[in-house]
């Protein structure tokens, strides 16, 4: 938690004015009852008019300062426990940005969506009370019973005797309810995880006619959350009968004994009005603690979970091992003894991975699915460091690059391919934020969907909705290929991307990368022969491992599983 802290250190003018002000505020409250039994005592019972309205007035001011100081209080816990807010959140989606796929992976991404907005939130808001009440309760309960005891030492002791009683009575709902609001946070982050889960899924959820059975099971976690809220709250409730219970006896306390005081002339009606008012301002400040407890564990929760995003070092890059398959000036990838797994108990997703690419070549990757070939394309541009061995882009570690620099060099078309929300042009200048509007035709023309872009009615400024919703598979598909080939990179990655097109419009794409595209080094990944048939090497991949490196006609020669691939597509082609 204090770690965090540093994060409000810009608002220290904030965090030092605000609870001042407020204790000023709780001064001038403490007076108030004071000055209220001078005028009944002194003012309406002689009927000096005079003094009545003289301490009136000064009661007035007194109120009227306490709330310039409440308002400039309050005024400074918002600019700085929004500020701070503001602050931790920025921080930590760059520190996400940092993480690797592997990072992300491990957290999973509902929970980093709770840690960044509700825990944050949580965090704000301890903040925002941290200025305006933890000062002042303790402040008022403590001055109250001072209060008291100097109105009169008798009276004072009926304060020592309700502290314990009340204090007893809050330990035991606060020792109840504190662990319960942990739980309802554990429970929060499972619902949000479900709710992500559903509404990404939701389309594959409706096809599937799982609608009822997920309704179901999010009614099942959302009751969950529901019955561990309602069991805090049940205890929580308790607080304020009970404190009322305990204020009206005290307030009898003090009129039964107050009243034979004033008999016997140890007291005066006004003061025992003063008592009864500073018995209500003690209890009140201290049900104010009772809540700040709850508020201070929620937050410290919360201060864990967002500290453990930041505590979290993107992973530690392994050494290069030295070279051993030969370099040259045309070499631009070289992938030496590579081997890599997703968690340190799962197997190797690749094991040994060896080879070659040269510059301006085109390497083909085919293999069955899960054998590894995503995986293999992930860690170039290093979204996953390796476990064993070295990969090399331009003869230098990509371990070694920062992570901007080497993602220049690179642009992928995912297997899955993804739009944002916005406007086609805006999709497309992600690939180059400074790419005139003829290279965005030129991108489109070579992805083979100028046609259908300039068929829009709004051209490259037609809307995309969020994920590319407005657009089929294959319209995406191209949209992507187009913004991963404005980027002109030196390497271009595509996964599969070419498998949702027809066998045409395949071809048209691989025919405008080699005639235009001839300073781009091109990775396809497909499961059709047809797709790879024509790359200089083609890299056959077998669950995880390497089972082929070499050119077609070599490769059906020397590679018994190419062989089985091609084999089986053809008969599909003779079908
Ligand atoms: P391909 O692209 O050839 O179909 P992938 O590279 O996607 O295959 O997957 C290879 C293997 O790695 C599969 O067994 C898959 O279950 C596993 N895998 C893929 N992504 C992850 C991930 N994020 N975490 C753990 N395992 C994964
Ligand atoms: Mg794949």
């Amino acid at each position: 938690m204090l770690s965090l802290m540093s994060y409000a250190s810009k608002y220290k003018k904030q965090l030092i004015l605000g609870p001042f002000f407020k204790l000023l505020e709780a001064i001038l409250e403490l007076f108030l009852p004071f000055y209220m039994a001078k005028l009944i005592d002194q003012g309406i019972r002689q009927n000096d008019l005079a003094y009545t309205i003289k301490m009136g007035i000064y009661m007035l001011i007194m109120s009227i300062v306490g709330l310039i100081c409440v308002m400039i209080c309050q005024y400074y816990s918002s600019i700085a426990s929004q500020g701070f807010g503001t602050e931790l959140r920025n921080e930590m989606m760059k520190k996400i940005n940092q993480f690797s796929h592997r990072e992300i992976d491990s957290f999973g991404s509902a929970t980093l969506i709770t840690r960044a907005t509700s825990d944050i939130n949580q965090l704000q808001l301890a903040l925002a009370m941290l200025i305006r009440l933890v000062i002042r309760a303790p402040f008022l309960s403590i001055g109250s019973i001072i209060m008291a005891f100097y109105i009169d030492t008798q009276m004072g002791f009926i304060f020592l005797i309700t502290i314990p009683v009340f204090s007893l009575i809050l330990f035991f709902i606060m020792k109840k309810t504190v662990p319960l609001y942990k739980k309802v946070q554990q429970k929060i982050d499972h619902l949000n995880l479900v709710v992500s889960e559903n509404l990404s899924g939701v389309r594959v959820i409706r096809a599937f006619s799982k609608k009822e059975k997920d309704v179901e099971n999010f009614g099942e976690v959302s009751d969950d959350l529901a019955q561990a809220y309602n069991n805090v709250t049940n205890l929580s409730a308790l607080l304020s009968p009970t404190t009322i219970l305990i204020m009206n006896f005290s307030i009898i306390f003090i009129l039964y004994f107050g009243g034979i005081r004033v008999n016997t002339g140890y007291l005066q009606t006004g003061q025992v009005l003063a008592l009864i008012n500073y018995m209500t301002q003690m209890l009140l400040a201290l049900i104010v603690v009772a809540n700040l407890v709850v508020i201070f564990t929620r937050a410290f929760a919360s201060a864990n979970r967002v500290e453990e995003v930041f505590q979290t070092q993107p992973e530690i890059e392994t050494t290069p091992i030295e070279n051993e398959l030969p370099w040259n000036e045309e070499t631009l990838l070289s992938f030496q003894h590579v081997s890599f797994k997703y968690t340190e108990k799962s197997g190797y997703a690749l094991e040994d991975i060896n080879f070659n690419l040269k510059k301006n070549q085109t390497l083909g990757i085919i293999g069955p699915t899960g054998s590894g070939k995503s995986t293999l394309i992930q860690l170039i541009p290093h979204f996953y460091s390796t476990n064993e061995g070295t990969i090399l882009l331009n003869n230098q570690s990509v371990n070694s690059f920062k992570t901007g620099q080497l993602r220049q060099h690179i642009a992928t078309v995912p297997q899955k391919s993804t739009l944002f929300s916005g406007t086609i042009r805006s999709n497309l200048l992600l690939g180059k934020p400074d790419a005139t509007e003829e290279e965005c035709y030129e991108a489109l023309d070579m992805a083979q969907c100028l046609e259908f872009v300039m068929s829009l009615p709004d051209k490259l400024d037609s809307e995309v909705f969020a994920n590319g919703k407005n657009f089929s598979g294959g319209q995406k598909q191209r949209l992507s290929i187009a913004r991963a080939l404005i980027k002109r990179p030196d390497l271009l990655i595509m996964d599969d991307s070419l498998s949702a097109l027809d066998y045409q419009t395949d071809l048209l794409i691989r025919q405008a990368l080699k005639e235009k595209m001839t300073k781009t080094t091109v990775i396809i990944i497909s499961q059709r022969v047809s797709s790879v048939k024509n790359a200089d090497n083609i890299l056959v991949l077998k669950n995880g491992k390497q089972v082929g490196y070499d050119s077609h006609e070599r490769l059906l020669g020397n590679s018994r599983t190419y062989r089985d691939i091609v084999n089986s597509q053809k008969e599909r082609e003779v079908e």
